[in-house]
């Protein structure tokens, strides 16, 4: 499994990106500065020959510019800190490092990391953790000079869907030479990216690296379990009804996996806005194979979703609002749906029902809300 990891080796540097893939936040071609800052600046007191110097004064000096961790020999205290972009990042750092580290997830329910820009307190968050995790593949596009700050920093970022094999990776058309950053949609995928961040956070603290191994791979059978859940669900939809369409093209990954047809409104990224000519085509589809529900999505608008659903109306076909998918952000914090499991296990059985499928209302394990469609 790891020969399939291409982690760097350098703790310090983010993940070389391949030609191919979209510029991001990979600071690799930035030395790590080697030589610690405080020593220039006791240098520089120690010259100052004119002042007396106290061994109070050169010990403040240390202190205040002495790099908080000295990385080659891990933390310097435990718990360290962790700051992780979107929700589905924290959660399977969190799976990893247990109790080792304090996860901080920058972007809560119901946010769009297409178009996060992030705050002044999460810059200061990302400069001042150990370590920072984001998902990639261009997905927080307006982030990337905040990752490229902390990574010339000499801070440990790693993208976690650039650590997995580029045959994990898709690139669909109309994408133009860009991949697909959906990836946690296929559970598989996403075991991938637990195990890329297990051996990224055992870079950083390789005392633990076998506790952060045995994490991941206990994690890693949980999403087996899932994986098998999503792939017998959807197969007991009926084929003609197999059908996803939901508001943005969020969905490539899950459609590869789970064997399901699958129609964006919107394109890879919520920043371009569909077009009319794009709902007409969509409706027309509708209509033609009478599909019987479309999806919401909790990170994304509802008006194009609604703009379909009055199209097939005109056409004389009832096309209901399926339910409301989490695509790129999890649910309520604290809640089984802000959970990736349960975000997934959200998806699948809101499309599965809706579809005319079968699956347990509460989902793979009867921790869905009691609500559930
Ligand atoms: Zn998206």
């Amino acid at each position: 499994m790891t020969n399939t990891l291409r982690v760097s080796n350098q703790p310090g540097t983010a993940h070389h990106a391949p030609s191919r893939r979209a510029p991001s936040a990979t600071a690799q071609q930035t030395p790590t500065p080697r030589a610690p800052t405080w020593l220039g600046a006791l240098r520089a007191l120690l010259n100052r020959a004119a002042q007396p110097i106290t061994a109070a004064a050169v010990a403040i000096t240390i202190a205040a510019a002495t790099p908080q961790h000295a990385r080659a020999d891990g933390p310097a205290e435990y718990p360290y800190s962790v700051v992780a972009t979107t929700g589905m990042v924290a959660d399977i750092v969190k799976q990893v490092v247990g109790d080792k580290a304090n996860v901080q997830a920058l972007m809560g329910q119901g946010v769009d990391p297409h178009l996060y820009k992030p705050t002044r307190g999460d810059v200061a968050a990302i400069l001042q953790a150990d370590v920072v995790f984001y998902s990639g593949l261009m997905l927080e596009g307006r982030m990337t000079d905040t990752f490229v700050k902390a990574a010339r920093r000499g801070k440990p970022v790693y993208p976690v869907t650039e650590l997995v094999d580029e045959s994990f990776l898709l690139e669909p058309k109309g994408f133009a030479g860009h991949w697909d950053p959906h990836v946690w949609m296929d559970v598989q995928a996403w075991s991938r990216c637990v195990q890329a961040v297990a051996v990224a956070v055992a870079q950083f603290d390789p005392s633990h690296a076998e506790h952060y191994q045995a994490n991941a791979a206990a994690y890693r059978r949980q999403l087996e379990t899932l994986d098998a859940y999503a792939k017998r669900a959807i197969a007991s939809i009926p084929q003609e009804q197999r059908v996803l369409v939901t508001a943005h093209d969020a969905f490539n990954y899950f459609a590869r996996a789970y064997n399901i047809q699958v129609l964006g409104i919107q394109g890879i990224s919520t920043e371009s806005e569909a077009g009319l000519a794009d709902i007409r085509k969509l409706v027309d589809f509708i209509v033609q194979t009478k599909v019987k529900a479309v999806f919401v999505e909790s990170s994304v608008s509802d008006k194009n979703v609604k703009a379909l659903i009055e199209g097939a109306k005109h056409s004389e076909h009832n096309v209901t609002i399926g339910g409301e998918l989490f695509s790129d952000a999890m649910g309520p914090a604290d809640s089984y749906e802000g959970t990736y499991i349960g975000m997934i296990d959200h998806n699948v059985t809101t499309i599965t029902r809706a579809l005319g499928g079968e699956a347990p209302p509460q989902g793979m394990q009867g921790k869905l809300k009691a609500n559930h469609p």
